[in-house]
């Protein structure tokens, strides 16, 4: 792993990351390397948990190719030297902010969106200039494979490398000096890698995830939450980290909520013997989820197929705050489902958990959309939707607190991997002597007008 870094350092020392051509030709061969491998990355992600073609062009592929189309498009914009306003103090000058790539990136991927995790982070770190080590997650064995191998075999190392393993490799790779790391994955794991960069004073991005609330207010349009609320839970069989964790509804519509997300379920392909039913990742998490199961409480579902690895759509109802399922980040197809009398309690509630990476309020009514904006603190969100604010790249996209630090996509990808280097260009036709000695009080009174402080 030290040869892999030093092989980067010289690249990236070589200054050839630092043309914008070449940034979009590596981008453009990207692209084009998996198009023409579509068929062995579906393949792949189908063997490691049954995710369909539909669901990986849809939730993976189509993101990275916009990522790609994206930085290729608006690469000289975001690099472009930024004017910014000069102070009086400093006149005659010109002050601008110039973007530079950070340098060597290590980028750590999670499993349940093993492309679009690893990916979409390495093309905001290639469109910043920087060199690019990904470890993606050793849970899905066979995308890990598919990606070192179209990498590994057509690009050149010191700018794009694919380091596959678990725990062990990725511990030593976080021994090393990095100038960035960008880690999606689990709070605990965070925390480890957080430790590591804080050694080499690295910066970090650190996507992580938590408890993410939906809210249903008994004036929000049932059959368009229901439909909506239901896609976003199950899609990938619940393993998104932007999910609805959970859902807390207005009382007065609870029944018939669970009765139409019930009835949307049943249109749905989420079945557990759709071929296409995404399985839970391994056995540990399958025993995980499987036990938040409270059979007192089942509304719909609770079918664990432990030869196939899948947990059917599952409706906990009446969900309390004291229960399993209520305790930590679900990240599988278990929905429960609490009741409130007064959106204030509800929002009082919720605000004594950790901030979660995403919060939903589905609404007609203005005041509570405001109340949900003013009160909540998490990452990101919709109203009236949920997870797809993650499908507009113009949308920063990170967590807070516990959820995580710093943000990505679009432009903020690109400041993720750069560094603002702050320049006062100043001119030499003359020379104020205000700040020189001899001082006086004069002097003074016209600083202070010039500063205009009082
Ligand atoms: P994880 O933390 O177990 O693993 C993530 C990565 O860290 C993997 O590459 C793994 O090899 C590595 N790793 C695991 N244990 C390690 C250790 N002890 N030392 C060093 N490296 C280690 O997370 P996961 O199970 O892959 O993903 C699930 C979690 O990720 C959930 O909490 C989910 O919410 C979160 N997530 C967040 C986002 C986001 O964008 N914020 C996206 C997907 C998943």
């Amino acid at each position: 792993m030290q040869q892999v870094l030093d092989t980067q350092r010289d690249f990236f020392c070589s200054g050839r990351t630092k043309d914008l051509d070449s940034r979009k030709k590596v981008l453009i061969k990207l692209k084009n390397i998996l198009k023409l491998n579509e068929q062995a990355l579906y393949e792949a992600i189908y063997q490691d948990f049954k995710k369909s073609e539909f669901d990986t062009y849809s939730s993976e592929l189509a993101l990275i190719y916009h990522d790609i189309e994206d930085a290729i498009s608006n690469l000289k914009r975001w690099a472009k030297p930024q004017k910014i306003k000069t102070n009086w103090a400093n006149m005659p000058a010109k002050s601008r902010i110039y973007k530079e790539p950070l340098g060597c990136s290590l980028i750590i991927g999670a499993w349940n969106y093993p492309y679009q995790l690893s990916l979409c982070p390495a093309i905001a770190a290639i469109a910043a200039g920087c060199t690019v080590v990904i470890k993606p997650s050793e849970l899905p064995k066979n995308t890990s494979a598919v990606m070192a191998k179209l990498i590994n075999n057509n690009f050149d190392p010191g700018f794009l490398y694919v380091a596959e393993g678990g725990i062990p490799e990725t511990t030593e790779l976080l021994n090393l000096k990095w100038d960035k790391i960008f880690f999606t994955g689990s709070v605990p794991v965070g925390k480890i890698v957080y430790a590591a960069a804080a050694k080499n004073l690295t910066p970090v991005t650190l996507e992580l995830g938590g408890k993410s609330p939906a809210i249903i207010s008994q004036h929000c349009k049932l059959d368009i939450t229901a439909k909506r609320l239901s896609w976003a839970k199950f899609l990938n069989a619940g393993q998104t980290c932007i999910a609805p964790d959970y859902v807390i509804v207005h009382s007065s519509i609870a029944d018939k909520l669970v009765a139409a997300i019930q009835s949307e379920i049943e249109k749905s392909s989420y079945h557990t013997d759709n071929q296409n039913y995404v399985q839970i990742i391994d056995q540990k998490n399958f025993d995980r989820v499987s036990r938040l199961i409270d059979n007192n409480k089942l509304a719909l579902g609770g079918i664990c197929d432990i030869q196939n690895r899948t947990i059917s759509p599952t409706l906990l109802y009446p969900a309390s705050w004291e229960d399993k399922s209520m305790q930590d980040e679900i990240f599988g197809p278990i929905l429960p489902i609490l009741v409130y009398d007064k959106l204030d309690d509800a929002l009082k509630r919720i605000k004594t958990l950790t901030h979660p990476l995403s919060a939903y309020i589905f609404t007609e009514k203005s005041s509570e959309k405001r109340s949900f904006l003013k009160q909540l603190s998490f990452g990101g969100g919709s109203i009236n939707d949920a997870v797809m604010h993650i499908a507009n790249s113009n949308l920063p996209f990170g967590g807070v607190g516990n959820s995580g630090i710093g943000s990505y996509h679009g432009k903020a990808g690109f400041d993720a991997f750069s560094h603002s280097k702050s320049i006062l260009h100043k001119g030499t036709l003359f020379e104020p002597n205000l700040k020189y000695s001899p001082i006086s009080n004069t002097k003074l009174t016209w600083i202070k007008r010039l500063l205009k402080l009082g």
